[in-house]
């Protein structure tokens, strides 16, 4: 039977979906999802339950593959949410304690401490591409090694695994036989070089995490080994945590490719090739986009924290609307926001800020000011945030960016969109598979299992939805990005002074 399908496994932060992707048509066939809990046990403390979370990836993989022969699938390809970690037992694989999630701030005042050292934050930085904070692996792993009773025991024992959350899931795939990550995910743990490819020695010295709990890295293009689902046996080749696996399923493989991801939060990675930009000064992150066969390509990375999350507060919280899509017709309804600016700091602002004082707010409100110029507004302030990454990444990596590949919920608004396209003066490209995270695990994999040859293949396989050019109302769109970068960068000072 000729092989045809790739199985993607996405365990994101509110959901997990396994998908069936057809090697021929580029489509996904299948796609089975369920909802994931989380649990907030103090304020700023966000848990989840890893054992749940494999269940739940177990049941919808027996569906995706109902009626499927193993003889018809290249292989299994995994993307995850980043950052977050469990730790486990290797003799049962029963996680020991919650499995801390990324939102999780428990660590804060540890990270702090770190931060404020001005020698450790730059070493940190320096190595890992990153900025210190609770956000990555380090500090949560040290939390874990710390807050459970059998950790000590188990780690005498050399039983003790802790990792991403791709290294548990292929831990259960396997069971038990296989014990590792790869780079996209290990850039993200705070203890990874990025230059050399390793885990870093000062710096598990620095967070007092054992090197030996951690998996071993290997490429994101690797054949790891079997996973056994409901009797079948699939081979698990090829990971990428989500953000990377959406830079590779919006085929971003060149150098200024970018690829933004508009969901909760909005997510933008930019292609750097092959040499990492790390400059103290910035705010931007460098992180690892994939290794394939040896050899590592970067990327640099911005998020604005609330994108949709704004939308969704409109109607939720506020009551302005009663559904997301009423937000297009009602900016479309006028020409501006009347003055209005909006600031979208419901959690502080992300890069190239990083400012956890600031709060969101409307200003400039005049009396003429209506619904539809607050919520035009707020759609205006997310293309705003965007551009001011942009503008850092341009900076820090004088490299020009091409055109702009988006995906997520936000991007059926074209009002959105083609504001977007207006703040940034460039192409921007809806993939036509919204599912953007989970195309990329598929390729990554297809490129593993010989299901396709190389990136040339993987464009060909990429499929546009639709594009927006910037519009005469450009000039306008520039001018008004400008005020806006002006009130935010006072608010920033205010809070810094
Ligand atoms: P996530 O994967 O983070 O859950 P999605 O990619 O599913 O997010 O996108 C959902 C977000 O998109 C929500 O926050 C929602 O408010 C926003 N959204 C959905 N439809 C629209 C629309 N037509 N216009 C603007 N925002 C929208």
């Amino acid at each position: 039977m000729p092989k045809r399908y790739i199985v993607a496994i996405d365990a994101g932060t509110t959901s997990v979906r396994t998908v069936l992707y057809d090697v021929k048509t580029g489509a996904l066939l299948r796609a089975f999802g369920s909802k994931i809990s989380q649990s907030y046990p103090h304020i700023g403390w966000v848990d989840q339950d890893a054992q749940e979370i494999w269940e739940r990836i177990s049941e919808n993989l027996q569906k995706t593959l109902d009626n499927i022969s193993p003889e018809e699938i290249f292989g299994l390809g995994i993307t995850n949410q980043r950052e977050t970690v469990v730790m486990w037992d290797k003799q049962t694989g029963k996680p020991l304690g919650p499995a801390i999630c990324w939102q999780c701030k428990r660590t804060e005042k540890e990270c702090l401490k770190i931060y404020k050292n001005e020698e450790k934050r730059n070493l940190i930085q320096q190595k890992t591409g990153l900025i210190v904070n609770s956000y990555f692996s380090a500090s949560k792993i040290k939390w874990l090694l710390d807050n459970n009773y059998d950790s000590i025991k188990l780690f005498k024992q050399n039983r003790l695994c802790c990792g991403t959350l791709d290294s548990y899931l292929v831990f259960m795939l396997t069971n038990g036989k296989h014990f590792v990550t790869e780079p996209s995910n290990a850039s993200r743990t705070m203890l990874y070089n990025i230059h050399t490819g390793v885990w870093d020695d000062d710096l598990l010295n620095m967070f007092g995490i054992p090197k030996s709990i951690l998996p071993e890295v290997v490429d994101s293009n690797s054949y790891i080994g079997d996973a056994s689902i409901n009797g079948k046996e699939i081979k698990i080749g090829g990971i990428l945590g989500d953000q990377q696996a959406s830079l590779m399923g919006q085929a971003c493989f060149d150098e200024g490719n970018i690829k933004n991801t508009y969901g909760t939060g909005s997510f933008l990675l930019l292609n750097i090739g092959c040499k990492p930009t790390v400059n103290n000064n910035t705010k931007m992150l460098t992180t690892v986009a994939w290794r394939l066969n040896g050899k590592t390509t970067y990327a640099l990375e911005g998020s604005v924290f609330n994108a949709g999350s704004c939308v969704s507060w409109l109607k939720n919280q506020a009551g302005l609307i009663s559904n997301a899509g009423e937000t297009q017709d009602l900016s479309l309804s006028v020409n501006n926001t009347m003055g209005v600016r909006f600031v979208p700091a419901f959690s502080g602002l992300g890069a190239p800020f990083w400012n956890d004082s600031v709060r969101a707010g409307f200003y400039n409100i005049t009396l003429g000011a209506t619904k539809a110029h607050l919520v035009r507004s707020v759609l205006e302030s997310i293309t705003y945030s965007v551009k001011a990454i942009t503008d850092q990444m341009k900076k820090d990596s004088k490299i020009e960016i091409t055109d702009v590949r988006v995906d997520g919920g936000m991007t059926v608004n074209q009002f959105f969109v083609q504001y977007q396209s207006d703040v940034l003066d460039k192409q921007i490209i809806v993939a036509k598979e919204s599912e953007s995270t989970s195309v990329g695990a598929a390729f990554v994999c297809g490129l593993t299992f010989g299901a396709f040859k190389d990136f040339d293949d993987l464009r060909r396989m990429y499929k546009i939805g639709k594009v927006y050019k910037p519009s005469k109302n450009k000039v306008n769109a520039q001018v008004e990005y400008t005020q806006w970068y002006k009130l935010v960068k006072n608010l920033d000072n205010k809070q810094k002074d």
